[in-house]
């Protein structure tokens, strides 16, 4: 017999596979990462009414974790061996709205202060290329503002004509073939910010925690750097040895379109 169950339904998908849900275990985690890094999900669904984007159908409405949830579920993390925590959500912007009725204005002073204090704070977004009646203007439009903001990191994706959406109303006009080459354009433009922005680390040192080995390297990431998807540090293996989840401080002495090279300091 098939079942269907919501994100929200543990209790129930639980009870319905023969087992109990025990309040003391929430927040218990079996991690698929390795140890010195977990995923932190801060909440489930979203609100915004994007016209492209079929999440919140899918997800439903914003719904944050409590805060003293999240508490419990980092300190747990923290007493098995994990030493970085990377927060997750459809729209962490919107953290707190639901059940708090503010944003933690505190996040907004924070994120001010780090923009005043550290001015090499990193930057990301996500964009999407061929959007219904999006024109060349428009395209270069983005261009320019993607070279005038000089994001760190910058993804790009083709738009999809998704059904339910409020965009699927519109006449999905950019052909494939346009769309693929905006994206195109796009990640050219990426690539020369994010090796000028490479460039600039040379010769400065960060605190890079340390993944894994891999062929003649030790592999780790600077604070601004997510797994998989971002830039990675690689130190040469020869004359050193880097322990996995060790975080060590890390000279830059090349730099590549999207990854640096360094030694041990
Ligand atoms: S998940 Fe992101 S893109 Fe989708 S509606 Fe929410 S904010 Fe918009």
């Amino acid at each position: 017999m098939d079942h269907y169950f919501g994100t929200r339904d543990l209790p129930l998908l639980l009870k319905t596979l023969g087992a109990n849900y025990q309040h003391e275990l929430v927040g218990e985690r079996l991690i698929t990462t390795p140890r010195h890094f977990a995923y932190m999900k801060i909440s489930e669904g979203c609100d915004r009414p994007c016209s492209f984007c079929a999440i919140p159908l899918m997800r439903g409405m914003h719904v944050s974790k409590p805060i003293e949830q999240l508490v419990s579920e980092a300190k747990l993390l923290a007493s098995k061996g994990t030493k970085e925590l990377l927060l997750i959500a459809q729209d962490s912007t919107y953290y707190g709205l639901d059940i708090y009725k503010e944003r933690r204005k505190k996040t907004y002073q924070l994120i001010e202060k780090f923009k005043e204090k550290i001015p090499g704070i990193a930057l990301r977004t996500t964009m999407i290329a061929g959007y219904p009646g999006e024109t060349e203007k428009d395209h270069q439009e983005m261009i320019d503002f993607i070279k005038d903001v000089r994001f760190d990191r910058l993804g790009i994706f083709e738009y999809s004509h998704e059904e339910n959406t409020h965009a699927h109303l519109l006449h999905d006009d950019v052909p494939a073939a346009v769309k693929q080459e905006r994206v195109a354009a796009v990640m050219a433009v990426q690539q020369s910010i994010s090796a000028a922005i490479n460039e600039s680390k040379v010769g400065k040192v960060f605190k890079v925690l340390i993944d894994r080995k891999e062929g003649n390297y030790f592999i780790g990431r600077t604070e601004a750097d997510s797994p998989e998807v971002d830039n990675e540090v690689l130190i040469e293996a020869k004359d050193v040895y880097l322990k996995a989840g060790s975080f060590t401080k890390i000279k830059i002495t090349s730099a590549g379109e999207f990854d640096l090279f360094g030694i041990p300091v």
